[in-house]
């Protein structure tokens, strides 16, 4: 091969390379620099001049090739593009309208369902004090069954040198619906208010439970409220919500915050009952939902409402358990899993 069909050889190899730099390092230059010396003397001094000429030749496809890399017109890529993190290659997301997280859109139809029954909405909180998780609840300090709501604290303390928590429970808010809504009684109207928020537990994840969950919390204050209300209300709302008729049971149970207190069932909304291997009941054909009670006389007194005139009920349970049961959802774990063929099948 003759240095000018060398030459555009390895100017076509430098065209063609993502790495033209390594062209120089080819074994050609060598066995043309070895080539040199061998040459007639008076050959030598216009050979070494060609060499020469086709390296600066070969040099030159090289700088003009990086710069062709280095200003490429690639599609830029967007690495603040949300991507599904759990698939095993990254996965885009198409340009679709996400869609709201299916225990938010649960919690919308919750309020709705109660605000049609005259329950007004209010937020939890996501720190509060042991005052309102304990004391306006008739758990007095050092009753033994705080210990049942084992959360998360904070380094920080409050006025009575106590941490901060993380509530284990939306009933946390009671004492502040009763003070802020105490006008409804005096002019004769209920306090009737839900609170569908998010708490905290310490606990072992598995499918059943989450360190992180919703609780809907529903309170009632009146004068002349009795159970047979409070378990109405619980039945009325839950069939709307599940859209059939249920039957309910309320077993003797123990809050601090209620007396008398009750475990709340509810008939098995996926088989009735019928199926002895359902997974919701487990064959039983009954729930056991939520937590609820008479409002105990202690509670009432901390917002300073007169026990001896007004009675009232309330309730705590698990927004989670209710959407896993109305879509049949196995493990609570997906809520907060971020994945996207669960997400998207809401
Ligand atoms: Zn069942």
């Amino acid at each position: 091969m003759n240095i000018d069909e060398l030459t555009s050889a390895l100017t076509e190899r430098v065209a063609q390379s993502d790495n033209p730099a390594e062209v120089l390092r080819a074994p050609e230059f060598r066995e043309l620099y070895a080539q040199i010396p061998q040459q007639e003397p008076e050959e030598r001094a216009s050979f070494g001049q060609r060499v020469n000429a086709m390296k600066q030749a070969v040099e030159a496809a090289v700088e003009a090739r990086k710069a062709e890399l280095s200003s490429v017109d690639v599609c830029p890529l967007d690495i603040t593009a949300p991507m599904d993190v759990n698939a095993s290659a990254p996965k885009f997301l198409s340009a679709e309208q996400g869609t709201i997280h299916p225990l938010m859109a649960e919690m919308q139809t919750l309020s709705e369902i109660f605000g049609r029954m005259g329950f007004v909405t209010e937020d939890s909180r996501e720190i509060d004090d042991q005052y309102h998780m304990f004391e306006t609840l008739n758990f007095p300090k050092g009753h033994p069954a705080r210990d049942d709501y084992d959360t998360f604290m904070t380094v920080e303390t409050d006025a009575d040198g106590d941490p901060l928590i993380a509530p284990a429970h939306t009933s946390t808010m009671q004492n502040r619906i009763l003070k802020k809504y105490r006008e409804n009684l005096e002019r004769g109207e209920a306090i009737a208010a839900v609170v569908p928020d998010r708490v905290f537990r310490n606990e072992d994840l598995d499918a059943r439970h989450e360190h992180t969950f919703y609780q809907f919390e529903g309170i009632y204050v009146a004068k002349g409220v009795h159970a047979g209300m409070l378990i109405a209300t619980l039945q009325k709302f839950l069939e709307e919500y599940y859209g059939k008729k249920l039957d309910v049971r309320v077993n003797p149970f123990y809050f601090p915050f209620t007396e008398p207190s009750f475990e709340f069932s509810l008939s098995c909304p996926f088989c009735e009952g019928t199926d002895k291997d359902c997974k919701v009941c487990g064959g039983e054909g009954w729930i056991e939902l939520l937590g609820c009670g008479m409002i105990h006389p202690n509670v009432l007194k901390a917002a300073d409402i007169d026990p001896n005139i007004y009675t009232g009920f309330a309730w705590g349970g698990g927004i989670d358990r209710l959407v896993m049961m109305k879509y049949g959802i196995e493990d609570v774990r997906h809520f907060q899993s971020a994945k996207l063929d669960f997400l998207e099948q809401f």
